[in-house]
């Protein structure tokens, strides 16, 4: 049985919390993926950080896998239609970037992004969309680029392979104290519900830290997985 744990949203703005959640990683012996937002919210742009693309290397260097996270998370300029909102429902506060892209505009958020991060002397091996949130389009767009993986919340895909894997996530939300409960609540569900699934994926966030409530459940369930399990890579699948 085997354990995926990965890392969103990482760049210089939550810097702190990611570092934090670097290091509850590390204290259970787990490597976690790294997803990297080139340009977080259109006011964060990696090339002006050169400190923080040092740790992120130094991390690659230590084995953890690099995966672009959409070019700047947020939807600033990219309205939503109908459809839209009812997939997005519940799940986002207008973090789903990749949401409303067609093919050739998410191509593009894509070339420009895995090109930032090569220029920070990384390499991305995959895409995860913000908030899990595309349309098939996108994970076109991410096969055509020449990524090897990519998920969405059921699923991860294997480009090269042509195929997808099911794989439970757990995650939680910190972005209200409620949310925070309601996801710790969750989680301790889906330690019952997901056991059975050969591979499970715990995807943390900077945010979850926010609040007493999801920042324990993260480190309790981090704990109770790796106990449980062994750590997986991306690549090997
Ligand atoms: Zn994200």
């Amino acid at each position: 049985m085997k354990l995926l744990v990965s890392i969103h949203d990482v760049t210089p703005a939550l810097e702190r919390d990611v570092r934090a959640l670097w290091d509850l990683c590390a204290e259970c012996g787990i490597v976690p993926a790294l997803l990297v937002v080139p340009n977080w919210h259109g006011r964060w742009p990696l090339d002006e950080y050169p400190r923080f693309t040092a740790w992120l290397r130094a991390r690659e260097r230590e084995g953890a896998e690099i995966l672009l996270h959409g070019e700047r998370h947020d939807e600033v300029g990219l309205p939503r239609r109908l459809p839209d909102h009812v997939k997005a429902f519940g799940a986002t506060a207008r973090e789903g970037e990749f949401l409303t892209l067609d093919e050739r505009a998410a191509a593009a958020r894509i070339d420009r992004g895995v090109e930032c991060l090569r220029r920070a002397g990384l390499s991305p091996l995959g895409f995860v969309p913000p908030a899990w949130l595309a349309r098939e389009a996108t994970f076109t767009a991410v096969r055509d680029a020449g990524l090897a993986v990519s998920e969405d919340v059921a699923t991860i895909r294997l480009h090269t392979r042509a195929t997808r894997l099911a794989s439970p996530v757990i995650r939680w939300s910190g972005r209200t104290l409620l949310r925070a409960r309601v996801s710790a609540a969750v989680a301790d569900v889906r330690w019952v519900t997901a056991r059975g699934n050969w591979l499970t994926r715990l995807a943390l966030h900077p945010s979850d830290l926010r609040h007493a409530a999801s920042a324990a459940s993260v480190v309790a369930h981090l704990k109770r997985w790796r106990r449980d399990r062994h750590p997986f890579r991306y690549s090997l699948l």
